[in-house]
């Protein structure tokens, strides 16, 4: 399976930012497509233009090829939520559901990530979350990881986020065919300090083995890291895991196709 670059835009992103995101279409050649899948979560505001852009250069692109090529077959830039509710709908003033995120043209959505934490988002409301993800057919990326004071209990910690988040699936949705994990350490989130390569991959491989023993049924997990990363270290943790989860360095389009390149 190639691996997957996932940008988050954060709250970062006007409608000027157009001009960047058709860079990043534009940039994603078949060569840079077949090394590596490519999504990016802008604000919410521009998920929808940002989801027909890709529709478009992927219909173009197609259509150069061959005219009677099915469109969904040429793959261009995926589009993600950066976060959902807990519930399908309803009086809950300026939030996105999961479905809203889908209907605006988000194939994924981060769940849980340490931002929206330290916002107050507890385990039992990205449990729900990323529910209402899977409901919406949208690929739960659940983002887990330690702050710096729970480094000495890493283990633990990751294993009760896993627990708490991945907690009794209903049996409609016992068969999960995607799940993405996204090991971001608090204290390596916009900081440039990251922990090192062997430990990254070391991390990964275990919440690999304790979502699978959480969720037998994925038929397909990846397991990403995220924290810091830039053009100069994607390589070498790109080679360590299933891909990477990326902020500051998505906001530009030379870096973020970089990233890509190193994949
Ligand atoms: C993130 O916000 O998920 C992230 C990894 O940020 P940065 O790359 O800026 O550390």
């Amino acid at each position: 399976m190639s691996k997957i670059v996932i940008g988050n835009w954060k709250m970062n992103g006007l409608k000027s930012s157009v001009a960047t995101f058709r860079k990043i279409v534009r940039g994603y050649s078949p060569e840079r497509a077949a090394k590596a899948r490519l999504a990016l979560c802008p604000p919410a505001t521009l998920l929808a233009e940002f989801a027909m852009l890709a529709a478009e250069k992927r219909c173009e692109k197609n259509l150069a090829k061959n005219p009677e090529n099915n469109p969904e077959n040429n793959p261009s830039v995926l589009l993600g939520g950066q976060s959902c509710h807990f519930e399908p709908a309803g009086s809950f003033t300026g939030s996105v559901s999961a479905a809203m995120l889908h209907d605006a043209g988000a194939s994924l959505t981060l769940v849980g990530h340490a931002e929206r934490r330290a916002q107050g988002e507890d385990d039992e409301q990205i449990n729900a979350q990323l529910l209402q993800a899977l409901e919406a057919n949208l690929t739960p990326v659940l983002c887990v990881g330690e702050r710096q004071a729970e480094r000495a209990q890493r283990q633990e910690h990751l294993e009760r986020q896993l627990t708490r988040a991945l907690a009794s699936l209903p049996p409609s949705l016992a068969r999960v065919s995607h799940l993405i994990v996204a090991y971001e350490p608090v204290w390596a989130i916009g900081s440039g300090t990251m922990p090192s390569t062997a430990e990254i991959e070391a991390v990964c491989r275990k919440i690999a083995e304790q979502t699978r023993s959480l969720v037998p049924s994925t038929t397909r997990l990846e397991v990403l890291y995220g924290g810091s990363v830039t053009p100069a270290n994607a390589a070498e943790i790109v080679a360590a895991t299933d891909g990477v989860l990326v902020g500051s360095a998505s906001l530009e389009a030379e870096n973020l196709l970089a990233i890509v390149d190193a994949a």
